[in-house]
């Protein structure tokens, strides 16, 4: 599975004289639950829907499936895409719904469509627009997923469900991504349901991509120091990415491995994924700071023409490495 389901090259996508998306360049490898994460206007949906081939780039370019234009008939039969706003016909029955996917697929399966909704409790007979919203998510993932597709690329899936829905969203298209090696590349603010399933990251700011790698890599090149307040703003020793203060004790999130020198009364700790993400969003200028090289994916130099440099995790002008607990305000 040595493609990339993904490959952007100083991607761009304007609308009149504003720039959704920016000199994008990344390339997400094949067998990854890669989460899509950026502030509000960051450019995810811009980028899912260049993905999918519901949009068409300004500037630079954009593969899918190992090198495939989207939209190609390739990339129309091997992607499942769930839009933001779950459009499904309101008028047309869960039933109808399955039979008209049916005729638009090569591969629909009709069983464990028939099976996931009815473990989901979702009549067949009910109209699609006669179902609560997180019937309705629900309804369009069993839909996406029946086609049995190579990517499937979500647009904020779980905005819409209640926590329990949310969970067991999540563990579908976890299940389809381990047990069918359906990749899958999925836009979210719950940073807390991300941290569960993702293993491949893309940070997403003010329409240019600011982190991008494997997710072990990203948390294996960072720490959190813990120390005295007074000190934070002499720290010089590492990369500083984020500080939180509380009282007399700073928590500095910097560029750091395991087994990296601790100053005299500091203490390190490893970070999660959530409080590295939080961390970059709040600094978006952070993706520059300097520091060690991230063994990333290796990315083919020719189509890397824009920020993200090649085997760095961190998008910026210098070659680096590159998260605190709660949803991204939406
Ligand atoms: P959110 O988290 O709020 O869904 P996002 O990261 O998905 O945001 P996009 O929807 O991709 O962001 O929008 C990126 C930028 O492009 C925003 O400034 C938005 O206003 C602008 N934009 C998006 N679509 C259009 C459009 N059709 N016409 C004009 N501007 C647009």
């Amino acid at each position: 599975m040595n493609m990339n389901v993904v490959e952007a090259s100083g991607l761009g996508k304007r609308y009149g004289s504003t720039w959704a998306l920016r000199d994008c360049s990344l390339a997400i490898p094949a067998g990854h639950v890669t989460a899509l994460v950026g502030p509000n206007g960051a450019g995810k949906t811009t980028l899912l829907n260049l993905a999918v081939g519901l949009a068409t780039p300004s500037a630079g370019g954009v593969t899918v499936l190992g090198g495939r234009p989207p939209g190609s008939p390739v990339a129309l039969d091997g992607i499942a895409f769930v839009a933001q706003d779950v459009p499904l016909y309101k008028n047309l029955s869960g039933a109808d719904l399955l039979h008209l996917t049916r005729n638009l697929s090569r591969r629909f399966d009709q069983a464990y469509a028939e099976t996931r909704l009815a473990e989901l409790g979702i009549p067949l007979k009910r109209k699609a627009g006669r179902l609560s919203g997180g019937q309705q998510s629900q309804l369009a993932l069993t839909l996406a997923l029946a086609r049995r597709p190579r990517l499937l690329v979500l647009d904020e899936p779980v905005a819409m469900l209640d926590p329990v829905a949310r969970h067991d969203f999540m563990a579908l298209v976890l299940t389809a991504a381990v047990d069918d090696g359906v990749s899958v590349l999925l836009s979210s603010h719950v940073l807390a349901e991300l941290e569960r399933v993702a293993d491949y990251l893309v940070l997403l700011s003010r329409g240019q991509v600011q982190m991008v790698g494997e997710v072990d890599d990203l948390l294996a090149s960072h720490r959190v120091l813990t120390g005295p307040a007074a000190e934070a703003d002499r720290f010089t020793e590492r990369p500083v990415v984020h500080v939180r203060r509380a009282e007399a004790q700073a928590h500095l999130l910097v560029r750091a491995g395991v087994d990296d020198p601790v100053p005299p009364g500091w203490e390190s700790h490893p970070v999660g994924l959530e409080e590295l993400a939080l961390a970059y969003l709040r600094e978006p200028g952070a993706a520059a700071l300097p520091g060690p090289t991230l063994p990333g994916p290796t990315l083919p130099g020719p189509t890397l023409a824009g920020p993200t440099l090649p085997g760095s995790g961190v998008a910026g002008p210098a070659r680096g490495r590159h998260a605190e607990h709660s949803e991204v305000a939406k």
